[in-house]
């Protein structure tokens, strides 16, 4: 029997992460966690070893590099909150880019040429309601969003310096949990909409604040496409399949196509779990774009990713169970 091949997974004890460590083992691979815990969880890695390490620190990632002799490498690591990007922009470039930059350059130096990549949706910015494919222009209006484009150009230069092949996937709105209860989704503090949307059903919270009623929507609230964590993490699987074939880089939406506003997210969520959802009215949030629709099937046709999951009823009940019964203590 041939020995299982290694992936380093940055970011492995987070929310993605964590979840792409359960199908990466479960398909055959050894998912090597790197994560520095700054908003990970250690009890979140389960599927194999972890490296407690910063990615600023290059001569552990060296060290990593030759203990593992990777594959490929899966990069979730960063900040990713639109709102704390806009207050604290450096915070987005330092650890984001320059931690990214680091990790590239010691992939290349450590000879692995395979590198698949968290990007987002937010890199392609306010474009007046169209649906996005991958050749939109790429105009982010926030500090998170314009880091991961950053991000982007780098592997592009790396792929002519070093034959780095990548495949770069720009998540649209990712919920859901792992419908085992594994791993779930756990932020400390937590921002991101389904998850608040529950706690303030259980009361956690006095109520879900709606940041701005008066975009140019149906209904007044801000429109995103939400892709179920586990069809998101199945799609970076069939993106290494893609790089070990040697199809060279690419990038892919991981979107649904079907948007949702704020306050549909809000009524789904008051019917799923058959209960009142206590709301209050807000302002805007800076750096938040009108609506964000994937207008393209480009990884189902080429990778041959089939979202089966990532129906609102499934991503909230999904999100739901966990919330009720599964969090991290350390
Ligand atoms: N949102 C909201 N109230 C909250 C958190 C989020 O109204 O407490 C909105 C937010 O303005 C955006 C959408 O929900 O329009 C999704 O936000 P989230 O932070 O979950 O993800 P993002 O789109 O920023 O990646």
């Amino acid at each position: 029997m041939s020995q299982k091949q290694t992936v380093l997974v940055t970011g492995g004890a987070g929310y993605i992460g964590s979840h792409a460590c359960k199908v990466l083992a479960a398909a055959g691979y050894i998912p090597i966690t790197v994560d520095n815990l700054s908003t990970g969880w250690k009890e979140a890695v389960k599927f194999g070893p972890f490296e407690h390490a910063d990615l600023l620190d290059r001569a552990r990632l060296d060290k990593i590099f030759t203990k593992h002799a990777p594959v490929a490498v899966m990069h979730f690591a960063a900040f990713s909150q639109v709102g704390e990007s806009m207050k604290d922009p450096g915070l987005y470039w330092r650890n984001n880019v320059i931690g990214s930059l680091t990790l590239i350059e010691a992939c290349a130096a450590a000879g692995c040429q395979k590198f698949v990549f968290s990007s987002t949706c937010a890199t392609y910015g306010e474009q007046d309601g169209v649906a996005l494919d991958e050749n939109s222009l790429q105009a982010p209006i926030n500090a998170y969003g314009a880091s991961k484009r950053a991000i982007e150009d780098i592997l592009e230069n790396f792929e002519a310096s070093h034959r780095l092949n990548h495949v770069i996937f720009r998540y649209f709105n990712v919920a859901g949990a792992d419908p085992d209860g594994e791993v779930g989704e756990f932020h400390q503090p937590e921002t991101h909409l389904v998850p608040l949307v529950l706690d303030a059903i259980e009361g956690k919270r006095d109520a879900l604040t709606i940041y701005g009623t008066d975009y140019d929507t149906p209904d007044g609230t801000c429109i995103r496409d939400y892709v179920h964590v586990m069809d998101l993490v199945d799609a970076h699987v069939l993106g290494l399949k893609w790089l070990i074939d040697g199809k060279g880089s690419a990038a892919f939406n991981l979107g649904t196509g079907t948007g949702f506003s704020v306050r549909e997210v809000i009524d789904n969520s008051g019917v799923i779990t058959n209960r009142q959802v206590p709301i209050v009215e807000g302002p805007r949030r800076p750096g938040d774009c009108t609506a964000l629709v994937s207008g393209s099937d480009k990884a189902q046709k080429e990778l041959g990713w089939l979202p089966k999951r990532s129906t609102m009823e499934a991503m909230i009940s999904d999100a739901w169970r966990w919330h009720q019964n599964g969090h991290y203590d350390q």
